[in-house]
This record gives C-alpha cells, sequence and structure tokens, in this order.
C-alpha cells in the first residue's frame, strides 16, 4: 500500500492552488511533476560538481564524469540492459526515435524498403521515419486496430514482407491506454528477422520494463515523463545494434580522432553523445529512477489501476460519456468527450475549476482520424493522484455539462 499524502509531500507543487483551487494535475502523460530530491539533486550538482565532463584532469570534472557515468549505470539497471554501453543519453523521446531513423535508414535501408508502425503512433514515431522515407523512397506501413483500441495482430502479421526493416511502436498509447503486447510483437518481428524499436514514453513511468526480457532492439523513453528533468531522454539499444549505426550527430565527445583527413568515431555509447551531454539532467534523471524505485514499479502500477477502474467507473456515470480506449490491458489514461461539448472548452472550463486536463489531438492526428474525432479531453493519472481527485474532475464535468 502507498502512503499517497506523504508521497504528495515530496511534491511542493501539487499542494499550489490555481483560480483559488487546490490544483488537481491530471496531465501527467504531458509531464509528470518533480519530487523534491530531482529538484534538489539539480541545484545540488550546479552549486557543487559543476563542470565539463570526461575532458578534464581536474577535480570537478572528473567528479561530474563519475556523476554522469553512475548516472549511466542507473538507467541500466532500471531497464534491465546488458550494458551501460548501451545506454545513450538524448533529449528524450522524440530525439531519440530521430536518431534511430536517421542512422537506422543510413545503415540498413534502400529505396522501396518498409518499416511497421502502428495507427496509434505519436507523431514523433511517424514524422522521423516520413522525412526519411522523403530523402530515401521508405514506406510506412500501418498496423490497424479494434474498436476497443487494441492492435490487430493477424493484421500485423501481414504487413511483414521481404521489405520489411525495421517495427517501430509504442508500448502504452498516449491517448487509449492501450498497453500493446510488445513482447509477443517482437517475438513477431523476430520470426521475420527484423529489429524492433519500442517507444516507451507511456510505459517507463507506470511500469516495471527490463529490455532483455522484451528482447527489443531500441527502446526510448523521457525523462521529464518519468519524474525527471526535461531535456534529457534515453535510447537504449542493443550493442551490436548500435555499433553497426553511423553516428546521428559529429562533434566534440564523439570522436577517438580527428584530422582533416580523417576522423575516427568514439567507441559506444559516446559515439552517439555529440558535444557537452546534459550531465546535470543525467544525475537529475537518475534521481528521479531511483525514487520511482524506492515507491515501487509494481506498487505503482497496482496503485494506478486502482484510480483507473474508479474513475472509469466514475466518468461512466455521465450521461453522454463516451471513452475512447477499452482495452483489456490498459494503462492510467482516459480520452473522452461528452455530449457535443468541444474538447476545449471542457478543457478551458475544467481550467478554471482548478483541474489540468490535455485537450486536442495529443500528437496523434493519424490516430484521431481513424476514430473520427478532432480531438479529446485526456485524463492521464500519477501515482501521486487520488480517488478525491477524480470526484472533483467528476463533478467538475457534470458543472460543464449542464451549462451546455
Ligand atoms: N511517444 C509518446 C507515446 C508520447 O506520449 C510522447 C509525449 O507525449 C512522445 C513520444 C514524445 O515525447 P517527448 O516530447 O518527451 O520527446
Amino acid at each position: 500500500m502507498l502512503d499517497i499524502e506523504n508521497i504528495r509531500k515530496d511534491f511542493p507543487i501539487l499542494s499550489h492552488r490555481v483560480y483559488d483551487k487546490p490544483l488537481v494535475y491530471f496531465d501527467n502523460g504531458a509531464t509528470t511533476q518533480k519530487p523534491r530530491c530531482v529538484v534538489e539533486k539539480i541545484a545540488y550538482e550546479y552549486y557543487n560538481v559543476n563542470a565539463n565532463i570526461h575532458r578534464g584532469v581536474h577535480f570537478l570534472s572528473q567528479e561530474a564524469t563519475e556523476a554522469h557515468e553512475e548516472a549511466r549505470k542507473t538507467v541500466q539497471r532500471f531497464i534491465h540492459a546488458r550494458s551501460s554501453n548501451e545506454i545513450v543519453f538524448t533529449r528524450g523521446t522524440t530525439e531519440s526515435i530521430n536518431l534511430v531513423a536517421s542512422s537506422f535508414t543510413d545503415a540498413c535501408m534502400a529505396e522501396g524498403d518498409e518499416v511497421i508502425v502502428s495507427v496509434m503512433e505519436h507523431h514523433s514515431n511517424i514524422v522521423p521515419w516520413q522525412i526519411q522515407a522523403a530523402k530515401k523512397g521508405i514506406a510506412l506501413r500501418v498496423i490497424p486496430m479494434n474498436e476497443k483500441g487494441e492492435l490487430l495482430l493477424d493484421e500485423y502479421e501481414k504487413l511483414f514482407s521481404e521489405k520489411t526493416r525495421l517495427v517501430s511502436v509504442t508500448y502504452v498509447s498516449n491517448v487509449l491506454g492501450t498497453i500493446n503486447p510488445v513482447k509477443e510483437m517482437i517475438r513477431m518481428a523476430h520470426e521475420h528477422g527484423v529489429p524492433v524499436l519500442v517507444d516507451g514514453a507511456q510505459s517507463t513511468p507506470h511500469m516495471k520494463v527490463d529490455v532483455q526480457d522484451l528482447d527489443a532492439e531500441f527502446y526510448v523513453f523521457s525523462g521529464h515523463k518519468v519524474y525527471g528533468p526535461t531535456g534529457i531522454g534515453v535510447l537504449y539499444g542493443k550493442e551490436e545494434w548500435l555499433d553497426r549505426l553511423p553516428p546521428y550527430q559529429g562533434g566534440g565527445e564523439m570522436i577517438a580522432t580527428v584530422s582533416f583527413e580523417k576522423t575516427v568515431f568514439n567507441e559506444l555509447p559516446f559515439k552517439f553523445e555529440a558535444g557537452t551531454p546534459d550531465y546535470v539532467g543525467s544525475t537529475a534523471l537518475a534521481e528521479a529512477l531511483r525514487y520511482v524505485e524506492r515507491i515501487g514499479l509494481d506498487n505503482i502500477a497496482d496503485y494506478e489501476q486502482g484510480l483507473l477502474s474508479y474513475a472509469t467507473r466514475k466518468l461512466q456515470a455521465i450521461e453522454g460519456m463516451r471513452i475512447f480506449g477499452n482495452a483489456a490491458e490498459k494503462g492510467a489514461v482516459i480520452s473522452f468527450l461528452v455530449g457535443n461539448i468541444h474538447h476545449y472548452d471542457m478543457g478551458m472550463l475544467l481550467d478554471r475549476l482548478g483541474i489540468a486536463v490535455r485537450t486536442g489531438h495529443h500528437c496523434a492526428q493519424p490516430l484521431m482520424h481513424a476514430l473520427g474525432i478532432e480531438g479529446t479531453v485526456r485524463a492521464s493519472f500519477s501515482f501521486y493522484n487520488t480517488e478525491e481527485e477524480i470526484d472533483i474532475l467528476v463533478a467538475g464535468i457534470e458543472r460543464v455539462r449542464k451549462m451546455f
């Protein structure tokens, strides 16, 4: 059992008032709030350890380097990678996918080759592939879903051909909450000899992830969605795959030697970390991951599932309520519309009641198109949310509904 009252004390922002109402923060899918230990870690690093890493012989630089490399090991442990060489720090999920899209296409794709994605991808797992597609003449194939928001694995199987080079799918949909059977999907891809990238932006904060058990070739996530700072994220790649890929960007750090005639690239993972990395961000991310580990990912998953069932039950009782995404395996996200009320109107009026929800297409316009809608209101939960807050949301929606 989680001691939510005490956990909430770790997040000073949760006791803020907005428009003189207690803040109810249900926009955790977009970004999570930061516990005090993470914010203090950032201040500590800048006050005590700040120096550019890897190149310095002096005390501070060595200490900062050690902290950055320790952070890499924390990430390795957190997702159970085989080696810390398989952990590349990036700016986030988006940059990680762009890195793979660019380097993988350069190394492994030719005109006419195909990448399989799903209908429920975030734009950041669609557009990077389209940019490469335009350059190299590759094509996207799309896994469809059923009316509950579950991917159709029979259809997925049919998409494989001689031309398939990669599968790139999200673990958890940021709109529908669907937890995709990625382990099974990876197994199926491997039967065709095809590697898989898993977008872990919405899974990493909510469930235990073991990249070796999944057997994914690439797994990516953002620090800011898992209680860490903005501007830092992770690309995990199996060592043999990262070795095969060319660098994404050139500059300092990523080289072994440089002359005007020839440059030799650095070893993993530095080959993919051009320029001064966010060494404060990495240490603060590690602090966030340790915080999450202390609470326990199984406890988090259990508690959030409780919130999801409670909220689903309460929201379904509202007249005119339409919930998008009813997968059997679902994370703590609810996308909805009520009657003919526009999602922006609902979001803006809930905001005046102190309730932060997200409205719009959630960077998943192809999914909105498949659902035949323009957008939804989305409430996404964290372990620091409570049933009382859900009651406030339900009362808020009822109030808005009566106004229309
Ligand atoms: N993928 C999914 C499923 C997401 O939900 C998000 C963000 O909402 C992203 C990718 C992009 O993450 P970021 O903006 O942190 O790079």
